[in-house]
């Protein structure tokens, strides 16, 4: 299939070819058809299936033959959770929109609200807003919604998640009852479907995730740690597999600017994006990133989220998140656009009720693989996850140096697969160091739990409480030869569909 068949417009078809796009993503195939007919959209889709253009493209069509807009009144809004995915997003409706003469701007907190103000005096086809300054500014009555035809929602469920709910109800509240409206949500939980139940108006769906066929295909891994070596691990990694540009999730802000300062201590250039950052810092920091000047951005989920790369090519989990489904959108930061992508992740002991919840999730267990030089004091105990590893597409890279189907070394092909890194030789399986720590594989589980439980290093009473009993119920248990395996996902699996 290509663009010319989807009925957009001629300089539209030639700011996509301008692009280099050859083919509609899926949910670009659905969605345009579907926006330029007029009807209203609920769509499941992650950051890095095309969803921007999917909703972008015909929106620009719809516009490009309507009278302008009026001041202080936009015909268009998108409603956006982040200051960085608002901005992206303006970015592509100007991409998409140079060969039109249509007016847009963003809007987000964080800046002077005055230099907006005038920005919307004349009036926009098309806004992108995040919610908070949205509200303000049409509190201070420098834009009406009066004459909105077109709703857009953005990153529904993270909308919601970051407590805008009734920020949205009152944005709609103050819209006309005729418009169309276009809900996109990673995920469909019971409080995004009230929603699209009081919003939409006989929706197309569109689910492109069980079926993604931008098959973006993330390879996982994780290191396990001890906690207060995270950084000195991270420091390594950097330097023996020659990242040079690398995302780093951290869950807090202040753990954020901490790392950045010892990776700089060691001279790796970094920087971080939280919410204290003024958007000033952010926007340097993410520019400079994408540049290449900055080696490793370090961020917290909020600020991550929708950042768009091309070809990011590592992710790492510096802390495990504590809502399982952001490691689902951090690690699909990697692998965009059908290419490949790797995630690792640093696990600590007392990390282990938030990797039991993501292995739940996403119905896998992820490869471990300690570094030589930093295993882990506390040993990462086993998940509950209850789940066996999927069988993946791509041939499977255990953790075991024996159990790769055509009797080659695991050093060998991790070499073959990554040739800057050197560092699978430093490194060996979970499974040879339970063994040769421990020649029966006895005993291992309640010794984490004992030293899980010791550590103190955070006072989770929950997760020491899931590793006594995750020791307790399987206390000489080996791992089966199959729960090593499981390290690529195809990320639209990741989301269960009960969930959408
Ligand atoms: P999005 O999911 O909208 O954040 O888009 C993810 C990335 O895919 C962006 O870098 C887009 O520029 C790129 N992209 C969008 N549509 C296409 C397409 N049809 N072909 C190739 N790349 C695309």
């Amino acid at each position: 299939m290509t663009f010319d068949t989807l009925g957009l417009s001629e300089p539209l078809l030639r700011a996509v070819s301008e692009k280099g796009y050859d083919t509609p993503s899926p949910i670009q195939a659905k969605a345009i058809p579907a926006v330029l007919e007029g009807h209203d959209l609920m769509a499941s889709a992650q950051t890095g299936t095309g969803k921007t253009a999917g909703f972008t493209l015909p929106l620009l069509h719809l516009l490009a033959d309507k009278p302008a807009a009026n001041s202080n009144r936009t015909l268009a809004l998108i409603v956006t959770p982040t200051r960085e995915l608002a901005a992206q997003i303006h970015e592509s409706v100007l991409d998409y929109g140079k060969h039109l003469n249509l007016r847009s701007t963003v809007v987000f907190g964080g800046v002077k609200i005055n230099p907006q103000m005038m920005k919307l005096r004349r009036g926009v086809e098309i806004l992108v807003a995040t919610p908070g300054r949205l509200l303000d500014l049409h509190k201070q009555n420098a834009i009406s919604f009066n004459d909105v035809e077109v709703l857009v929602l953005d990153e529904a469920d993270r909308m919601l998640d970051m407590g805008f709910i009734h920020d949205i109800k009152r944005i709609i509240s103050l819209m006309p009852k005729k418009r169309q409206n276009l809900l996109f949500s990673a995920t469909f939980s019971n409080d995004i479907r009230h929603l699209a139940r009081g919003l939409l108006n006989n929706p197309v769906e569109i689910d492109v995730a069980p079926q993604n066929t931008t098959a973006t295909k993330v390879e996982q891994k994780i290191h396990p740690v001890d906690k207060g070596r995270k950084a000195a691990l991270l420091s390594h990694l950097i330097r023996s597999e020659g990242w040079h540009q690398a995302l780093v999730f951290s869950r807090t802000k202040h753990g954020a600017n901490k790392l950045v300062k010892l990776l700089e201590r060691d001279n790796i250039h970094a920087a971080a994006i939280h919410g204290n950052k003024s958007q000033a810092q952010r926007t340097k920091a993410l520019a400079e990133f994408k540049k290449g000047k900055v080696q490793i951005l370090v961020a917290t989920d909020i600020a991550a989220r929708g950042i768009d790369i091309d070809q990011l090519p590592q992710v790492v989990n510096f802390d495990l998140p504590n809502v399982p489904e952001d490691y689902v959108h951090r690690i699909g930061r990697t692998a965009r656009a059908g290419s490949s992508g790797h995630a690792v992740s640093l696990v600590s002991a007392d990390e282990i009720k938030q990797l039991s919840d993501i292995e739940r999730l996403i119905k896998s267990k992820i490869e471990r693989e300690e570094v030589e030089g930093f295993e882990p004091e506390h040993a990462l105990p086993e998940s509950r996850s209850g789940h066996r590893p999927t069988h993946n597409a791509q041939p499977r890279r255990s953790s075991s140096n024996n159990s790769n189907r055509n009797g080659q070394g695991r050093n060998q092909r991790n070499s073959e697969n990554r040739p800057s890194g050197n560092g699978g030789q430093r490194r060996r399986s979970s499974q040879q160091r339970a063994s040769s720590s421990d020649g029966n594989g006895n005993g291992n589980g309640n010794a984490s739990a004992r030293e899980a439980n010791g550590n103190g290093s955070r006072p989770n009473n929950n997760a020491s409480g899931q590793q006594r009993r995750a020791s307790q119920s399987r206390p000489n248990q080996s791992r089966p030869q199959q729960e090593r395996s499981g390290n690529v996902l195809e990320t639209h699996r990741a989301v269960p569909s009960g969930n959408r």
